[in-house]
């Protein structure tokens, strides 16, 4: 009979405790938890400040006496691990105003990550708060009850920070919102994000990128920029660290950011010491890099597989993608895998996209967009973003599922999905990415990206042809000193198109770009489609 403890008692812990008890019915497991509840819903924990989550009960998955009764688990909530000696095989605890020993066959750390707290100068009374568990959702709640804010500063347009800044402004308090990085969301390339800063604008945020907050003095924020506003709560949700305070104490070996170092089977480097969750390193499987992913999803499969590996089956951790989505507003926000800037420097190909969630005849069809980043030589595909009213979920998890699997990019047109018209398309956006893809290897099509475009703007070797109708450029925009050749008449007015100039076709997606590329190369020219199109580019200018 062995005798687990388990340090952390929700995503990560109470997965692998439950699942260790199915399988091993007669084993002792303690669960250590220095907040109030386990099992809770850290991820719900934004949707309470506006109502969305009508009732804080709602915020606790399981209940700590279902998990007793139902799984045998000696809950101690409340209990803070402050030490473990991995010689005696023991840890130290308080509970209560008490210190307690406990001790161990094997030690399972699920401890989660921290917020980053960041210094503020100034003399200021404005609280600062911080988001992780439901003590401080209920700090939240209580200033926002007792003091009535007006307005917000949320600092961080990470995923936290915009479901926070959502849910206050759904409370009715006007929100800034400052991120020190050029664009909100930094997890993602600043095309995409840029969507998502355009519905935060459209729903009365106001949103400050490249900035931040120099010195608070009363409650006036000042920032780097001179900008200056008052304000009445600040909610700091600027990054998470890995909470391996207790592991180092015990000589765990940590890396990067302090993060937990385990090997395939969740050991740590002290014998009989294992971690998961928000506080190890993993492999991040596309660079096959050491990575840090605080998401739900791997943690609960961490914690799953370790029960497994403890219970002498043969299971391995193979690493994460980082998988994950955002709602803001009306939009939401998913992404896989490595985005640009983590790709630079490697070799990597890149194709936009814009198509309907469903068949675009039949109601209420909303556009997704899609990236998709590939190795041209693997074909391997090396991530995705996707942005959208409805359906960027399903599509994000496609992809990720066929990283996982290794599909290749150009398999991606073998996909079948289920298709009437009220669910997609008989030509779903994800088998178009794999037709393009093809296209680009082929040279069938060749591309050029958003950025290039900008570059090339000011060289005169380039002209930049919009393909679509007059009507539509007046009313969409078009690209500064762009000629205007409606594809529908480009057999008979492209002779106005110089043939000594290298030529960018574009229109607002990139599809009809593609059709004028195709017919200006079979009359000669130097000519490239700008990937995406109006779409993409119009929100970088
Ligand atoms: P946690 O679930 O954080 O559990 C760690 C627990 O360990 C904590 O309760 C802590 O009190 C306890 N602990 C730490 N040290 C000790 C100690 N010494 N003694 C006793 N107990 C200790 N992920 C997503 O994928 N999607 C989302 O939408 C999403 N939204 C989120 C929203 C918010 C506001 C937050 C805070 C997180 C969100 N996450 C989301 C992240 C997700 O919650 C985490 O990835 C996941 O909970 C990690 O599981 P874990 O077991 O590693 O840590």
């Amino acid at each position: 009979r062995n005798k687990v403890i388990v340090v952390g008692g929700v995503a990560g812990g109470m997965s692998f405790a439950t699942r260790y008890r199915r399988l091993n019915q007669n084993d002792d497991i303690i669960i250590f938890e220095k907040g109030p509840y386990v099992s809770f819903a850290n991820c719900g924990l934004p949707y309470h400040i506006s109502g969305e989550i009508s009732t804080r009960s709602g915020l606790l998955v399981v209940r700590e006496t279902l998990l007793k009764e139902r799984f045998h688990l000696d809950i101690r909530s409340n209990a803070e691990v402050i030490s473990i000696d991995s010689n005696n095989k023991q840890v130290t605890y308080l509970k209560d105003g008490e210190t307690l020993v406990e001790s161990y066959d094997k030690l399972v750390l699920s401890t989660g990550a921290k917020p980053i707290v960041i210094d503020i100068k100034g003399q200021y009374n404005v609280p600062i708060f911080t988001l992780r568990n439901i003590p401080d959702l209920d700090k939240i709640m209580r200033f926002i009850k007792e003091n009535q804010p007006k307005h917000a500063t949320v600092i961080g347009a990470g995923y936290i920070g915009l479901e926070v800044a959502e849910n206050l402004i759904k409370k009715g308090i006007q929100t800034t919102i400052v991120e020190k990085a050029p664009e909100v969301l930094p997890i993602v390339d600043p095309e995409m994000a840029a969507f998502i800063r355009e519905e935060l604008v459209l729903k009365q945020a106001q949103v400050f990128t490249g900035n931040e907050i120099q010195e608070i003095q009363g409650n006036e924020v000042l920032l780097a920029s001179g900008d200056r506003f008052n304000t009445d709560i600040i909610v700091m949700a600027v990054g998470v660290f890995p909470d391996s305070a207790l592991a180092k104490q015990a000589n765990v070996e940590t890396g990067i950011r302090g993060g937990i170092k385990v090997d395939q089977h969740y050991q740590t480097s002290v014998k009989d010491i294992y971690a998961i969750g928000d506080a190890i390193l993993v492999k991040n499987q596309v660079s096959n890099q050491e990575a840090l992913i605080p998401l739900a999803s791997p943690a609960n499969r961490q914690g799953r597989q370790l029960a497994d590996i403890l219970s002498g089956l043969n299971v391995t951790n193979k690493g994460s993608l980082g998988t994950s989505i955002v709602k803001v507003f009306d939009l939401s926000l998913g992404a896989t895998g490595l985005n640009e800037r983590q790709l630079a420097g490697k070799k990597y190909s890149v194709l936009h996209l814009t198509a309907n969630d469903h068949a675009s005849y039949y109601p209420n069809a909303t556009s997704i967009y899609l990236k998709v980043i590939y190795d041209p030589e693997t074909e391997l595909i090396l991530g995705a973003q996707a942005v959208g009213q409805k359906g960027v979920d399903k599509r994000i998890d496609i992809i990720a599922t066929a990283i996982k699997a290794k599909l290749p990019v150009t398999f991606l047109q073998e996909l079948e999905f289920t298709y009437a018209p009220p669910f997609g398309s008989a030509k779903d956006i994800v088998n178009m990415a794999g037709y393009v893809a093809s296209n680009q290897m082929l040279g069938i099509t060749k591309t050029i990206q958003w950025y290039d475009a900008i570059q090339m703007m000011n060289d005169d070797s380039v002209v930049f042809v919009d393909v679509r109708s007059l009507f539509e450029s007046a009313a969409q925009g078009t690209l500064p000193n762009a000629i205007n050749v409606d594809l529908d008449q480009i057999q008979e007015l492209y002779t106005q198109i110089p043939k000594d100039k290298k030529v960018v076709v574009f229109c607002d997606n990139g599809i009809r770009g593609y059709n004028a590329e195709q017919f200006l190369r079979s009359e000669g020219y130097d000519v490239y489609n700008l990937d995406g199109g109006h779409n993409y580019i119009s929100k970088m200018l």
